[in-house]
């Protein structure tokens, strides 16, 4: 068995079945992918869209491909099309602009928020207390699906804090998925009630890039 099938071996062993597993494949190459795919990966996370462009092109119709990255609102486009799920609409005038591609391309986007629950760290994510307001707005767009919230709390800290807060904000408003939990704080992250994991470092090793996210 390759590294990378043990690696996930191990990964889906702790999940169960009740959590579903992103492989986040930004930085590594089609052919590491697809061994990952042929490990029974299903789902596979891009932070870059013109990384993915290509990626998704070559690898192509034996994945789902989810947005996990920052999304400017000039790949928003090319993010409609080429992704099953954006995780980290961070704003009203993305939610409107997604859904305006949706509607051209003849599609509803699941989306989910991305809360940036400490204040710190992260420059990207919503504060919580805009996020009523905010799916408010989101809720009269009707190509735009709010699924779930998403977080990526600070480096250095204890995370279980941060998810446990991201949970009680996802319960108040009633919505279904909880993206949390990346290689190094998954576990703490399902013991918190994350419905899904974004796990890149444990599944392929380290990248060799590590490249802020556009
Ligand atoms: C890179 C990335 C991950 C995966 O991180 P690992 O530590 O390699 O598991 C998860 N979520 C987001 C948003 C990322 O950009």
């Amino acid at each position: 068995m390759s590294d990378i099938a043990a690696n996930i071996d191990r990964i889906r062993a702790k999940l169960g079945d009740r959590v579903t597993l992103i492989a986040v494949t930004k930085t590594v190459e089609p052919e590491r992918i697809a061994e990952a795919l042929d490990a029974g990966v299903t789902i596979c996370g891009e932070s870059k869209v013109q990384e993915a462009k290509a990626k998704i092109a070559l690898v192509s119709s034996r994945a789902r491909w989810h947005f996990i990255g920052h999304l400017q609102t000039n790949k928003v486009r090319d993010a409609v099309e080429l992704f099953e799920m954006i995780h980290s609409v961070d704003s009203v005038k993305l939610a409107a602009e997604i859904n305006k591609w949706a509607d051209r391309l003849g599609k509803t986007m699941p989306v989910l928020l991305e809360i940036n629950v400490s204040g710190e760290g992260s420059k990207f994510g919503m504060k919580p207390e805009d996020l009523p307001a905010a799916l408010a707005e989101m809720n009269k767009l009707p190509r735009v699906e709010v699924r779930g919230l998403m977080t990526i709390p600070p480096a250095g800290k204890d995370a279980r804090p941060f998810f446990r807060k991201l949970r009680e904000l996802r319960d108040a408003h009633g919505l279904p998925e909880l993206s949390m939990g990346m290689t190094h704080d998954y576990e703490v992250a399902v013991e918190e009630g994350a419905t899904m994991v974004r796990i890149g470092t444990g599944i392929f090793g380290e990248r060799k890039r590590n490249e802020p996210t556009e």
